[in-house]
């Protein structure tokens, strides 16, 4: 065993520099909304954490496909039903895409139900003369620069605990219902999408998925396995360590704690120092968790985070997120993966094309493009499979709304056209079309060659 697991509490991390956490001015306050999140139910259960543990180290092996994706951050006025169900909309869309294009398992999981904290790269924002908080988030502050607004204000842990439950709670009673239900693609249209030439495209894999559903039925008389229900699974940046703390339990006949706000937390880029909080406390939690690395991480780095956060190398336990950009990944990516492989850590590679590819644009809008996006992650295929691991999952922010945030992709968004319909309070996202289109040329890319 490990020594320095044995160390391990779910109160061990503040021994620990915690870099990106909100001050508090009440301090009683916070204990007692901590202590009453401490008794709230859990959001998930033990065995749906350990389930999705099982699925990613299929997806370790090749047998599966992770698709994570949804909002850069979650914001409490988009807890309603049309901006939940787009999303699972679009996610079920891209990865019926997937599965009929590539021949994958896929493994649905939303960056939502808690995406409610963000990493800020100063503490503070001045306009003027004057100095607020910077906004982290609805979990922790409010965006109005006022000085009320900006001051961390407990009560929004619960708020956002109750409503990461009222999404997860809606997303069951969908796929409960049958949403899901790979017989009826139709109940994922999404309202605008027939405008779209992409749509085609989609619309002849649908077509061809439930003919060849219904011809698989008919013959063996019974319905498929994984057809008629698939599960989603919840995620978010755990960031805010005593949010984390607080919902970390532990639950009868089971051996360690549980992160139950959420099945699987990652540790973002700028909080994956390893003798830093967020590591200390990631390290004790029984979830399968995943880390951002991006430029700069050496590869000595990247092999200590394995032993660290993963020290009986567990299958399915260790998810690393790459995110270093079209122009980066080429040079930074392979000689960490070279290390990782020599140290025969078991780590699911997945490629995030979104944070290492922002821009801003001549009028000072933040956008990303299409094409470097597909770039990127073309190119963290092509690094994996030459260095004797394989892309096993996707990570992207995107919507299932028709917004103008990304350019590019098929549907040809400018930079003229970003004004028009930009919602993202934080990073741009894909669009309906551009996300679809995104997987139909992520199909291919993982579809094996034709003989
Ligand atoms: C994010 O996922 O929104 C984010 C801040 O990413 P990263 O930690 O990779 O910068
Ligand atoms: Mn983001």
């Amino acid at each position: 065993m490990n020594p320095m697991a044995s160390a391990w509490a779910p109160d061990s991390w503040p021994r620990r520099p915690a870099a990106q956490q909100p001050v508090y001015p009440d301090p009683n306050a916070l204990a007692a909304v901590l202590g009453q999140l401490r008794q709230l139910p859990p959001l998930v259960t033990s065995w749906e954490v350990e389930t999705l543990k099982h699925q990613l180290a299929d997806a370790q092996r090749g047998e599966r496909f992770l698709l994570q994706g949804g909002d850069c951050s979650e914001s409490f006025v988009d807890c309603e039903s049309s901006v939940i169900a787009s999303k699972l909309k679009i996610l079920l869309q891209m990865s019926l895409v997937l599965v009929q294009g590539a021949g994958q398992r896929v493994i649905r999981v939303g960056r939502f139900a808690g995406q409610y904290a963000k990493p800020r790269s100063v503490d503070t924002e001045t306009r003027g003369n004057v100095s607020l908080p910077a906004f982290r988030g609805d979990l922790v502050n409010r965006a109005e620069f006022e000085v009320a607004g900006r001051t961390p204000d407990p009560e929004l842990l619960l708020r956002g605990y109750e409503r990461a439950g009222l999404t997860v709670n809606f997303i069951r009673a969908l796929v409960e219902g049958g949403f899901a239900d790979l017989h009826h693609p139709e109940y994922w249209e999404l309202p605008f999408a027939r405008q779209h030439p992409i749509e085609d495209e989609y619309h002849r894999m649908v077509q061809a998925i439930t003919a060849s559903l219904r011809a698989t039925e008919a013959r063996t008389g019974a319905s498929l396995p994984d057809s008629q229900r698939v599960d989603f699974f919840t995620s978010h940046e755990g960031l805010h360590l005593q949010y984390e703390q607080a919902v970390t339990r532990q639950v009868p006949r089971r051996e360690g704690w549980y992160n139950l706000g959420t099945h699987f937390p990652w540790i973002g880029n700028r909080t994956r120092a390893l003798d830093g909080a967020h590591v200390e406390y990631f390290r004790g939690i029984r979830n399968p968790i995943a880390v951002k690395i991006g430029a700069g991480i050496t590869p000595a780095e990247a092999v200590a985070l394995c032993n660290s956060v993963n020290p009986c190398n567990e299958p399915g336990r260790l998810t690393f997120i790459a995110r270093f950009g079209a122009s980066k990944v080429e040079k930074e990516l392979p000689p960490i993966v070279a290390a990782v492989r020599q140290s025969q850590a078991n780590v699911l590679w997945v490629c995030d094309p979104m944070h290492g590819n922002t821009e801003t644009t001549s009028t000072g809008i933040k956008t990303r493009r299409f094409e470097k996006i597909l770039d990127e992650l073309e190119k963290a295929f092509a690094i994996l499979r030459d260095g004797g691991a394989h892309l096993g999952g996707v990570h992207f922010e995107l919507t299932g709304d028709n917004v103008t945030e990304c350019t590019g992709g098929a549907c040809g968004l400018t930079d003229a056209d970003l004004t028009r319909d930009y919602r993202s309070p934080v990073d741009p996202r894909l669009n309906y079309e551009q996300s679809l289109e995104m997987a139909l040329r992520l199909a291919k890319l993982l579809s094996p060659p034709a003989n």
